[in-house]
């Protein structure tokens, strides 16, 4: 294991890269959040960027709009369907729900081309990068799954950095006691954002969950699912292709090459390994 590092000492390493713009990714989640108002705090320039998938709780959704707007931090929100043209709904109407096989396809369309394009307005020149802090933290079991002990990870422009990396959960929670932030209410109760639901991991009940969150949100899948049979396909949301969907098992090996080049997009296969869709 590497040695752990303080916040301001990677965040001091990424700065010598000479970013030419700083975001803060938030999700809406606990460890986002954290890491968005010390990213505020400490660091100059520093914007909030929100991903907005499109199939996601909305209440999340407004929760960071509402707490930038709360202690005034400019706030970039990109939806997917700006940059690929089509929405979540166009997808699993064409191509119908997806299962773990599909996910390097769904977090491309839904989370990378708004990374993309947060990117492409910030630079000037070809060599410049951008920084993105995000929430992640050092977790053994994430660990295992192959996200490493990686604080600065360069993919293109993009200089993706995790400056509260070598804090404990416990330490993020303690953090926003004591700096008194509110948690996204969405967090509490599903201890996830919720902010991306492409359901390539989603398990059974997981509907239900999402429903004790935000009933909206629950309502809209139904509502897709309907919409996704009629177009012909025969699975819902909980469910995964019948044939040729990649097992979970395969796609959260530690050997998986896809991990380096995702560094937005964590948590979902664990929670699916979590819940035995692997087994
Ligand atoms: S697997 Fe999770 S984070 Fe990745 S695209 Fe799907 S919902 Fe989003």
């Amino acid at each position: 294991m590497n040695a752990a590092r303080a916040p301001e000492d990677i965040i001091a390493e990424a700065m010598s890269h000479r970013p030419v713009a700083i975001y803060a990714a938030m999700s809406g989640g606990d460890t986002s959040l954290a890491t968005a108002h010390w990213m505020m705090t400490n660091v100059p320039g520093c914007r909030v960027f929100h991903a907005n998938t499109g199939i996601g709780i909305e209440a999340t959704r407004e929760f960071v709009r509402r707490t930038c707007a709360k202690y005034g931090w400019p706030l970039d929100e990109i939806r997917a369907k700006e940059d690929c043209g089509q929405d979540y709904r166009e997808m699993v109407l064409q191509y119908s729900f997806p299962g773990p096989g599909h996910h390097r396809k769904m977090y491309s369309r839904l989370k990378e081309r708004p990374v993309r394009l947060l990117v492409k307005r910030a630079k000037q020149k070809r060599a410049d990068k951008v920084l993105i802090a995000t929430g992640i933290y050092h977790d053994e079991s994430m660990v295992r799954m192959g996200y490493g002990e990686r604080n600065i990870n360069f993919v293109g422009s993009q200089m993706w950095v995790n400056p509260l990396y070598w804090w404990s959960k416990t330490q993020f929670m303690d953090y926003l006691r004591a700096h008194g932030v509110a948690r996204n209410p969405v967090a509490e109760t599903l201890g996830m954002s919720g902010e991306c639901l492409c359901g390539a991991y989603a398990h059974r009940g997981e509907k239900a969950l999402v429903r004790l969150a935000c009933p909206r949100t629950a309502d809209y899948l139904e509502s897709l699912e309907g919409e996704v049979r009629a177009a012909g396909h025969e699975w819902g949301w909980e469910g995964k292709p019948p044939a040729g969907g990649a097992r979970v098992a395969r796609v959260v090996s530690p050997s998986n090459t896809d991990r380096p080049g995702m560094p937005f997009c964590r948590g979902c296969e664990k929670t699916a390994e979590n819940a035995g869709v692997a087994a």
